[in-house]
Order: structure tokens, then C-alpha cells, then sequence
């Protein structure tokens, strides 16, 4: 059963980025905690005298400021300190702190901390966003004078350490620019929206950073071990084993781009003699995005929705589900995103989902046969899925189906749920686009009725090779039994592609099968024309494809079809693809000379 993590915290992405690390907690609050004097009467001037000094100290300290930015970042970030000299000024300030000290009878330090706290407050609680914002400001200038009165920089304050996650409830620009930003990798903020400056100047320093995630100074402590997501805006405090798999997948994804195959980044996705394949992406969260379009996916061909499951504790709720997609799809837009609904089973649980332990979980209750016992969960999904089709190409997508009454139970569920967003007049996409994986044996070796009530298919390779040749997908014991170029595999393969085409619906090879490029011809020699694939392989298929031509690819599907044995297979695959890396080579000196 997969843990949930510890927490998961939602803010802001302002800044793009994985990081995995320890955090560093500063707590900005303490820092402003000031020993409170009651003064006599005859101290107020000398009190508004270190008030006078102070700031004069802190104009010049920020004109020096404002000039290393303007030099080391671009004047426009350099504007926020022109902008906090003038609020040095500003009489609302100023006239805040002299009526506490000489009203109140305070010491200078803490009629400075009370009058930022205070406007702070009154500032935040304001509904426009950019003056909310300004209270940081107001809060970052009286910061400065603050310090410059107790005598100790921001930087004394704080002593950063080497490759940390820094937590911190606000960054204010001054503190941001004097912190030593070498040593932090990555930072969280509890307060902040896009716009603030911090946000400008992490964007601009490259460092990725998510903002007003709330409570993170109290729920996050320094050590913690922290994944921060700065594309969805995700911080994981004590991430599962799950999660770190995740993002180790994706941190492998950004990796791949090599120089040898940057040169396919912009390249469409041919064969030799021009044929063009469709290549989208498989992923399994918002944030593999990045990679996909980085390595110019035609869109989403399979979107996992399992991970969004499994990191909370709870089921996602109706909005959280919304806003996985929306966001989805609108960072691929105006690109198709496939949307697979839950595919879990007893190997895989999130904690909160109450199913008795099978004794064979592959072979347990899985997919939609699982769903079909738990409408609500479906229904939950098919409701968010709907309603992020209302003005985005999202298309739907049944896992594990065995035979028809299975797709048409989903379907049926689907057409509830439509009835009732229209009846609510909640807008959606009627003709939502309807699909089903072909990854059971039974649904392969029987497709005909299933093509009847489905828009497309998709080819779920891995668990067809693992049902077909009962060998476990996941059992390193198993390996040489699970072979995807097993003959009874691949005639199954050819057979369900050509049942597809000749029924004249769409399909998808999305299992790893699609992203080898070891066996990607044999699927363009099958009939595929729609790879989904690991964003990580992209580049490699594409390559790939452009060292044959299809009726090569014909050929050599004919020729395997024939074989008997997984060894055979491998061979003349092996000589395949050796002439067809040779070509690429060849066409590389070619356009060089
Ligand atoms: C498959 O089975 O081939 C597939 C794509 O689905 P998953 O790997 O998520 O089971
Ligand atoms: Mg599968």
C-alpha cells in the first residue's frame, strides 16, 4: 500500500524548476521581536534622532542596492528600489512611527516593528492584489530601518547553508538581494503571488520557487526532507516513495536532451521517405509537461491520473480534480490531452481507498472494472473531466477493459454524468471524445464490439505482454519470461492495430513498447501512425523513425511475423536497426558536407 506523504502543500509557481532537498526554515516574524521600552518624555527626540539617522542610512543603503541590481539583473528590477526609497518618505510611514514613539512613549526599534506589523495587516487584508503586494514593500523598508536600529543586517541574521530548500514566510527584495543565494536551490514563501518582486527576481536569479503556500513555516522544519514542484506549484514535505520516483522520473526526462539529439527538438517526427508519425506524450502529472513540450510532444497522448491519487490522503476533491486538468490543458493547449481515468488495483491503493488485499493483485479487481464498483469515484472524476472540456480539447480514456459490457458500463456512467452538468447547466463538451485501452488479451483477440462504442483506442503494451504471456510486469524474476517481441505478443499487436484501422477508428501504441526505439519500427511496419511515449524518449523514436521508410518497416513486420522465437525476433531486429542508425549517420555527414 503506497504511503501518503507526510504534507502536501499547494501555492503559487512563480518560478519553474524541480528541487529535491533539505529545507531551511527562517522565520521572519521572530526576527522583528524587539525589546519594548516605555521612554520618558525627555527621550522622544533623542529616539526621533536614531529614527532620522536610520533612515538616512537605509536611503543610501538601498540607492546602493538599486544600482548593483540595475547592473547585475536589468533596470526593470532595479525600479522596486527606486520605488521603496520613495516609500522611506512616505509621511504615512513616517508619520506612523513618530506618533507611536512620541504618543506612546515606545523605544524608536519598537515603534518601527509596530508600524510595519500594522501596516502589513491593514495592507494585506486589501482585495486588490498589486496593493497587496505593496505591503510587502511597506514591510521590506521598515525591515531595513529596523536592522539598521538594532544594528544587525539581514544577512547577520540569517546564515544560509549549502543546497537547501529556503522556507521563509516572505522574501522581501532587499533581503532576497543580500541573502547568499548560491548555497539555496529552490524557495518556498508563505506569503507572495506572481507579480511580487521576489517572484521577479527568483525567475530572473533561476531559481525555482513556489509562493503563498500557507503555513509553510509552521508545517515544514528545517531538515525536513522537501520535493518543490515550480511548475504545479507543489511542495512535498516528507514526499512517499512513490513521489520520489516520480520526480526522479521527470529529473531523468529533463536530463535526456543531449547534444546529439537536440537536432530532433525541432524536427517533425518522419520516416525516411517523409511518412509522419504522431508523437505524444505519456505522463503522470503536471509537471512532465515541461518535458514533453521541451522535446515537442503533438500532445498528451496518455495522462496517468494515478499519481494525483496517490499523493493525498484524501480523494481529490471535486475542485482539486478541476484544476488538475484545466491546468493540464491549458499549458498543452491548443494540443489534445487524453485523460485516463483512475487506473488502480490492489498493488496499488491510495490509503484512503478501503479495498480488501488480493492475494494475486494483478489479476485482482483493477481499472474500470474497479470504478464500475465504485461509481462514485468515477463519477467524482468523469464530472471534472467533463467540465474542463467545456473550452479544452480533453478526451477520456477507460483502463483494463476485458470486453464490451465493461465500456459500456463506463459510457453509461459518463452519459449520467453529462445529464446531469447539463441539467445544472454546467458547460462541457458533448461529443467528448470516448476511448478504450486495449491492454487485456480478451479486449485485443475480440475488438470489434468494443470499436463500436469508443471514439479510439490506445494499446497499453505492457500489461498486454504481461497478461499474454502470464509474467509479471513489475518481478525482476519474471524478466526473461516478459518479453514484449514474444511471437504470441506481437501477432496479438498487428492484430488488434489492424482490427482499428479496419474499423476505421484512431489508435495509440502507449505502452514502453511505443518509446523503444529498438521496436519502433515494428510498429510503424504494424500500421501505427500514434506513438505515446515517455517524454524522455521522444527525441531517440524520432530519431529513429527518420532511419527507414515504412515499406521497410512492412517488410521487416512481415518477416517477424513469420518467426518463432523471441531470440530470432531480437536478431534481425538487432540488424534492422543497426542499418537504420547507419542511415541517420550517413544523412548527418550528408548535410554536413
Ligand atoms: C500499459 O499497460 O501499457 C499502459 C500504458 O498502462 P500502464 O503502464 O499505466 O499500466
Ligand atoms: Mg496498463
Amino acid at each position: 500500500m503506497a504511503e501518503p506523504p507526510e504534507s502536501l502543500l499547494k501555492g503559487i509557481a512563480v518560478s519553474p524548476g524541480i528541487v529535491h532537498g533539505p529545507a531551511f526554515v527562517i522565520d521572519d516574524e521572530a526576527s522583528l521581536s524587539v525589546v519594548r521600552r516605555e521612554i520618558g518624555a525627555t527621550d522622544v527626540a533623542v529616539e526621533l534622532k536614531r529614527f532620522d539617522a536610520a533612515l538616512a542610512d537605509v536611503e543610501k543603503a538601498l540607492q546602493r542596492l538599486r544600482d548593483d541590481v540595475q547592473e547585475k539583473v536589468g533596470s526593470r528590477e532595479a525600479e522596486i528600489f527606486e520605488a521603496q526609497i520613495a516609500m522611506l518618505r512616505d509621511p504615512m510611514f513616517y508619520d506612523d512611527v513618530v506618533a507611536t514613539v512620541r504618543d506612546d512613549l515606545r523605544n524608536i526599534e519598537a515603534a518601527v516593528a509596530e508600524t510595519i506589523q500594522r501596516f502589513s495587516r491593514m495592507l494585506s487584508e486589501i482585495e486588490d492584489p498589486l496593493l497587496r503586494e505593496r505591503a510587502a514593500d511597506v514591510r521590506d523598508v521598515g525591515r531595513r530601518v529596523f536592522d539598521r536600529l538594532v544594528e544587525e543586517s539581514a544577512s547577520e541574521l540569517v546564515a544560509i547553508p549549502q543546497g537547501v530548500i529556503l522556507v521563509a514566510p516572505e522574501l522581501a527584495p532587499s533581503t532576497t538581494v543580500r541573502l547568499d543565494l548560491k548555497g539555496v536551490r529552490a524557495v518556498v514563501t508563505e506569503r507572495g503571488g506572481k507579480t511580487s518582486h521576489a517572484a521577479i527576481l527568483m525567475r530572473s536569479l533561476g531559481i525555482p520557487a513556489v509562493v503563498g503556500v500557507r503555513d509553510a513555516t509552521r508545517v515544514i522544519r528545517t531538515g525536513d526532507s522537501v520535493i518543490l514542484d515550480g511548475i504545479s506549484g507543489s511542495v512535498f514535505v516528507g514526499p512517499s516513495a512513490a513521489v520520489k520516483a516520480e520526480y526522479a522520473r521527470l529529473e531523468a526526462d529533463l536530463e535526456k536532451s543531449t547534444d546529439a539529439l537536440h537536432a530532433f527538438i525541432d524536427r517533425p517526427a518522419t520516416t525516411a521517405d517523409g511518412e509522419h508519425i504522431h508523437i505524444l506524450a505519456n505522463i503522470g502529472k503536471t509537471a512532465d509537461i515541461t518535458a514533453a513540450l521541451r522535446y515537442g510532444a503533438e500532445g498528451v497522448g496518455l495522462f496517468r491520473t494515478e499519481f494525483s491519487f496517490l499523493i493525498r490522503d484524501h480523494y481529490p476533491t471535486a475542485d482539486e480534480h478541476l484544476e488538475i486538468y484545466t491546468n493540464l490543458a491549458e499549458q498543452i493547449r491548443p494540443r489534445e490531452v487524453v485523460v485516463r481515468v483512475l487506473d488502480i488495483g490492489s498493488d496499488k491503493t491510495p490509503c484512503y481507498f478501503d479495498l480488501t488485499p488480493e492475494p494475486n493483485p494483478s489479476l485482482g479487481l483493477r481499472g474500470t472494472r474497479l470504478l464500475l464498483n465504485r461509481p462514485e469515484v468515477l463519477e467524482a472524476q468523469l464530472r471534472a473531466i467533463l467540465q474542463a472540456s467545456g473550452n479544452h480539447r480533453i478526451s477520456v480514456l477507460f483502463p483494463g477493459i476485458a470486453g464490451v459490457e465493461e465500456i459500456r458500463g463506463a459510457r453509461a456512467v459518463l452519459e449520467r454524468t453529462k445529464e446531469q452538468l447539463a441539467a445544472e447547466g454546467v458547460p462541457f463538451d458533448p461529443a467528448i471524445r470516448v476511448g478504450a485501452m486495449i491492454e487485456l488479451p480478451s479486449a485485443a483477440l475480440r475488438m470489434g464490439p468494443i470499436l463500436r462504442e469508443v471514439d479510439f483506442v490506445s494499446l497499453g503494451t505492457n500489461d498486454l505482454t504481461q497478461y499474454i504471456l502470464a509474467a509479471d510486469r513489475g518481478s525482476p524474476e519474471m524478466g526473461r519470461y516478459y518479453r514484449a517481441i514474444h511471437p504470441a505478443v506481437l501477432q496479438t499487436i498487428w492484430t488488434a492495430i489492424q482490427a482499428a484501422r479496419e474499423a476505421g477508428k484512431e489508435v495509440t501504441v502507449c505502452g514502453a513498447m511505443a518509446g523503444s526505439p529498438e521496436r519502433v519500427a515494428l510498429l510503424i511496419g504494424f500500421g501505427a501512425r500514434k506513438l505515446s511515449i515517455a517524454p524522455a524518449d521522444i527525441l531517440e523514436v524520432k530519431r529513429m523513425l527518420s532511419g527507414f521508410t515504412v515499406a521497410e518497416a512492412e517488410s521487416l513486420a512481415r518477416e517477424v511475423l513469420a518467426m518463432d522465437t523471441v531470440a530470432e525476433i531480437e536478431q534481425r531486429l538487432d540488424a534492422f536497426n543497426r542499418e537504420a542508425r547507419a542511415r541517420v549517420r550517413g544523412e548527418k555527414r550528408e548535410a554536413r558536407a
